[in-house]
Parts: C-alpha cells; structure tokens; sequence
C-alpha cells in the first residue's frame, strides 16, 4: 500500500469507488471519467507502478487481472458486440496513474485512437 497512490486507497476503501469484481489479488471498477459507455479499470491489489514493472513472477497476477478484465466485459454487457483492453505505460504512454491498470472499454463501436491522443 503506497498512502500517496489513490488506486492503493481504493483498494483500502479510502477512497469510494464503484466496484464492479475482485478476486484475491485483483479489483476491477468503474472509471470516473468513462470514455465509452462501458469503462472500468482492472488492477492489482498490490501496488505495482506500470507493466514495465512487472516481472515474470508477476505472470500468475497478470493472469489473473486479464480473466477479471474478461470478466467484467461480460458483467458490463461488453462481450458479445468486442471491447477493448489497454494499458497506458509511462510518459509517453500517457499513463496518469502511476498504479498498473487496464482500461476495459466497450459498449459503442470504438474509435481508432483510446484512450486520449491529446498530449
Ligand atoms: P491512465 O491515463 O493513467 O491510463 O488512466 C487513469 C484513469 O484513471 C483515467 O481514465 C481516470 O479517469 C481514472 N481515474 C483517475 N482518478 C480516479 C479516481 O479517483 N477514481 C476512479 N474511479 N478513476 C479514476
Ligand atoms: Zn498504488
């Protein structure tokens, strides 16, 4: 748990968020600023800065992250029409949160460029 970060304080419950699932080591909600009509974030538990700071003993929690990401596309709805999972990496990436997440977005066709092309 890093105090600063406001994705280790949603999963402490310091900070409200709209929970969609969780598992052991996983938690999926909804983002504040949706993009599509379905948007929700999956992330680890444990605070992991970005996937360039994953290491191959992080695969088990990588795994299970995509199964949950799978999993909410289905609970939202998302599945049958396709969705899109993405994961903003750094600066360049466009990452605003410095807590390992993947964007689940679906719900209406998507655009080329998601999420934000604009820095
Ligand atoms: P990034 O740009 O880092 O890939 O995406 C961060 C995402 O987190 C953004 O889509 C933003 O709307 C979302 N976000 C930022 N702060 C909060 C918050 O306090 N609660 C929730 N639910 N989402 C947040
Ligand atoms: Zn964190």
């Amino acid at each position: 748990m890093v105090s600063s970060c406001i994705f280790c304080r949603i999963v402490a419950r310091e900070i409200p968020a709209k929970i969609v699932l969780e598992t052991e080591l996983a938690m999926a909600f909804e983002d504040i600023h949706p993009q599509a009509p379905v948007h929700c974030l999956v992330i680890p538990k444990s605070h992991i800065e970005s996937l360039r700071d994953a290491t191959s003993s992080d695969a088990p929690l990588l795994g299970e992250i995509l199964d949950l990401a799978r999993r909410v596309a289905e609970a939202k709805g998302a599945s049958a029409g396709g969705y899109r999972i993405l994961s903003n990496i750094g600066t360049d990436g466009g990452q605003e949160v410095p807590h390992l997440h993947f964007h689940v977005l679906g719900g209406r066709r998507l655009g080329a460029k998601l999420v934000r092309d604009d820095r």
